[in-house]
């Protein structure tokens, strides 16, 4: 292999470290692409792994175990990390504006960077609630969380919005590790109280029939009260107010609805759907820009619209890997096409599982095992990355 040029190297740089990324850059350390510098630009180096973060609230896992490291990773990919936040794009002149550094310039860009759940037209909400988004925030607010509970011998209203898997999950898993943490001091926790909103009028709305029966009973069981079928309109004072006027006293609001988009990228100029995610084609190409490529919960794939999940962002990395290849080597790119039907696994906190998938349901603590096992072996592809080969060039 001959040396390149300096001046003939492509920039390819990957914004954000998500799941769909973390698979590029795996495959781009098993492949080299010469005369590519890669570049990678993340707000965390330590990336969460989505399928794991229920079992981290609960207590199942520490934070190594569902996070992956970007450092590492890069190294193998023979990528440069920059540990840096993107705050706008200069698409005319092709540049990643961030928050600490000189703008980074790039020949292909790919975004990777996620969504977080959607506030901002509930007065009140924005600085009162804990989101549930960004995780490495989450993370940091639920210890705090953790603290006020023990601290409090009173009754304790904790609600969580959102009873989409997330919020389901979530709520689950937060009952189980207090519970757990109230037991390790001696104490009972029947002075917590549980509330689940949503502005659907069921629960899991995306999931089938059979699902959010096993939900229901579990959630009954567990005395979680759900209240369905209006939107939340206000939080103040620790009062969250409803649509229908219903008025409901919380001493800890989890926000975990539907997924929104960063803002500056609509203001960027790119082409974006009306939630501000950013349209993709079927090459997972920018409708706008062919040189901006998009890939998990961020893109919006406008021919077959997508549920925002970690599974579909791992599958889209591999379609992703391989256009980039393509794109940077001018051959015609390769269209994804998603597989609709994926199984979910919701656990519920307790080291059981629920398996969902077409119209049938299953439940049980080896679905939780199963989970668990897929999960483990997802991170470990990540953590026992082979030596650096050796690179030319
Ligand atoms: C509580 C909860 C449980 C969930 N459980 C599951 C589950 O079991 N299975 C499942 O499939 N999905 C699950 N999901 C959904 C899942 O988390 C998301 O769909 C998934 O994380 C999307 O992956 P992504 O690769 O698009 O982005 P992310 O995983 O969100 O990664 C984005 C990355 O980009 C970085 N980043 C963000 N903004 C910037 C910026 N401006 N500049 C630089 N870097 C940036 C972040 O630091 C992060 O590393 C769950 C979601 C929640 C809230």
């Amino acid at each position: 292999m001959g040396y390149v040029e300096a001046s003939d190297l492509k920039d390819l740089v990957l914004l954000g470290g998500g799941h769909s990324h973390v698979g590029v850059l795996k495959r781009f350390g098993e492949r080299p692409f010469p005369g590519v510098r890669l570049t990678a630009i993340c707000r965390d180096v330590r990336t969460p792994y989505s399928g794991m973060l229920p079992g981290l609230i609960a207590g199942h896992y520490t934070f190594d175990d569902a996070h992956i490291d970007l450092e590492p990773l890069c190294r193998f990919a023979g990528a440069r990390l920059y540990h840096d936040e993107a705050i706008a794009l200069d698409l005319a002149e092709r540049k990643v504006v961030c928050k600490s550094r000189p703008p980074i310039r790039y020949d292909l860009l790919s975004i990777n960077i996620g969504s977080t759940p959607e506030t901002p037209d509930v007065p009140g909400a924005a600085g009162s609630v804990v989101l549930v988004k960004p995780i490495q925030q989450f993370i940091a607010r639920w210890e705090a969380l953790c603290h006020r509970v023990l601290s409090r011998e009173g009754p304790m209203r904790i609600g969580v919005v959102g009873a989409g898997a997330g919020g389901v999950e979530i709520l689950l898993a937060v009952q189980f590790r207090l519970g757990r943490l109230l037991a390790a001091h001696g104490r009972r926790a029947d002075h917590l109280q549980y509330y689940l909103f949503s502005d659907t009028g069921r629960i899991l709305p995306t999931h089938n029939a059979r699902t959010r029966r096993i939900f229901e009973r579990i959630l009954a069981k567990r005395r979680v009260r759900v209240l369905t079928g209006h939107r939340v309109v206000e939080v103040a004072d620790g009062r969250l107010r409803r649509a229908d006027g219903g008025e409901y006293v919380l001493d800890e609001i989890l926000w975990a609805t539907a997924a929104r988009a960063a803002q500056w990228l609509a203001q960027s100029g790119l082409a974006v759907d009306d939630r501000g995610f950013v349209e993709v084609a079927d090459t997972l190409q920018s409708l706008s820009h062919p040189n901006v490529f998009a890939a998990g919960d961020i893109a919006a794939l406008v021919n077959h619209p997508l549920p925002k999940s970690g599974v579909f962002a791992v599958r889209e990395g591999k379609a992703l890997e391989q256009n980039l290849r393509r794109a940077l080597s001018g051959h015609p790119l390769a269209p994804f096409r998603p597989q609709r039907q994926s199984l979910s696994l919701i656990s519920t906190g307790d080291r059981h599982a629920v398996a969902s998938r077409n119209g049938w349901a299953l439940e049980g603590r080896l679905l939780w095992r199963w989970k668990d096992w897929i999960d483990r072996r997802f991170i470990r592809a990540y953590r026992e990355l082979p030596d650096v080969p050796a690179r030319g060039g």
